[in-house]
């Protein structure tokens, strides 16, 4: 048994993560702000006794120096994250990824802590590849455009991170997520699938961007967190950096029509412009595919729910709200 730091441990992978360690044996305590994360995500273990729920934000140094105490295991979750906040607002966005992180790893290195650092794969920004392996190029836009502040937020705490690493010993593990979907993931902050799903229960229109051709790979949360607790415990892992997804291909125009199949086939598709949807300043990512051999290869798994799986586990818990 061991002792975890979840941050962000109500937001939407951070909950399904410390469901799964209480689940495993484990204590956690979670540090979290409710800014994105809700309560109602943790209502299935609020009253688990291994629990310790700190309120409060991950800037708060004070907060993150007790919370580390008698801690093994950091699993850093806490961050602005959803392409709409990031575009709304960068300086809470830079602020909230970068200078926390570097004050829970200096924590981590005087408690001698494993670290899990969640990433993204918006790291990799528009890289042209059909597949990214984690030694691609980052290719991210001017910084006129707000959107790339997030990927390159992420890209300087995978820098601390590895700079910890192998200046103190740390043992970190850096994850770089691809698209994780499933229940308890809000549209608010423009996340793609449940704003599918609710259009399509309220009878459309099902609002895609752009021409709809632009290429994501859609994995199940529940695979995530197993993917991340296993890999963060993997001596193999220390040192390193994974893509954590699924690498099954859909265009957003053929994840529409799943979505609409499965919902209501009367329900329509409305074309809107980028600029129409987050301002003209936005820039999207055209294609995004993992390369995830470095994952399977390391703890002999990877994500394998298939896209019509995951829809109807999310499907099936809006209609329970
Ligand atoms: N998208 C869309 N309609 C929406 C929200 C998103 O067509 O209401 C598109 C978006 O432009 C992007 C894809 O769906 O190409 C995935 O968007 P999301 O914000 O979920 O993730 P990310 O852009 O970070 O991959």
């Amino acid at each position: 048994m061991s002792k975890c730091l979840v941050t962000g441990g109500a937001g939407f992978i951070g909950s399904h993560l410390t469901e799964s360690l209480l689940n495993e044996g484990h204590e956690v305590t979670v540090v979290d702000n409710f800014s994105t994360g809700q309560n109602s995500n943790l209502s299935r273990v609020e009253d688990h006794p291994n629990l310790t729920l700190l309120t409060g934000s991950i800037t708060d140094q004070t907060l993150l120096t007790e919370a580390v105490r008698g801690v093994d295991t950091i699993y850093h979750l806490a961050a602005a994250v959803g392409v709409k906040i990031v575009a709304e607002d960068p300086v809470r966005t830079i602020e909230t990824n970068i200078y926390p992180t570097e004050w829970l790893l200096r924590l981590a290195v005087q408690t001698g802590c494993r670290f899990f650092l969640a990433s993204t794969s918006e790291v990799y920004g528009k890289n042209p590849k059909e597949k990214w392996t984690e030694e691609e190029d980052l290719h991210f836009g001017p910084t006129s455009k707000p959107r790339w502040a997030y990927g390159c937020s992420k890209a300087i705490d995978e820098f601390l991170a590895l700079a910890y690493h192998s200046k103190f010993g740390l043992p970190v593990v850096i994850g770089r997520f691809f698209n994780v979907v499933g229940p308890r993931q809000v549209g608010n902050y423009g996340m793609v699938i449940p704003r599918f799903v609710d259009q399509a229960l309220n009878g459309g229109p099902v609002v895609v961007y752009d021409d709809g051709e632009q290429v994501r790979c859609f994995a199940h949360v529940k695979e995530i967190v197993d993917c991340v607790a296993t890999l963060t415990n993997s001596d193999a892992a220390v040192g390193k950096i994974f893509n954590i997804g699924s690498d099954q291909a859909v265009s957003i125009k053929e994840l529409a029509n799943e979505i609409i199949q499965r919902v209501d086939p009367a329900v329509q598709i409305k074309y809107v412009e980028y600029s129409d949807a987050y301002g003209k300043n936005f820039e999207d990512v055209r294609r995004r595919v993992p390369d995830v051999t470095r994952l399977a290869t390391t703890i002999n798994k990877k994500p394998q729910l298939s896209l019509g799986e995951i829809l109807d586990d999310i499907i099936a818990w809006k209609k329970s709200l």
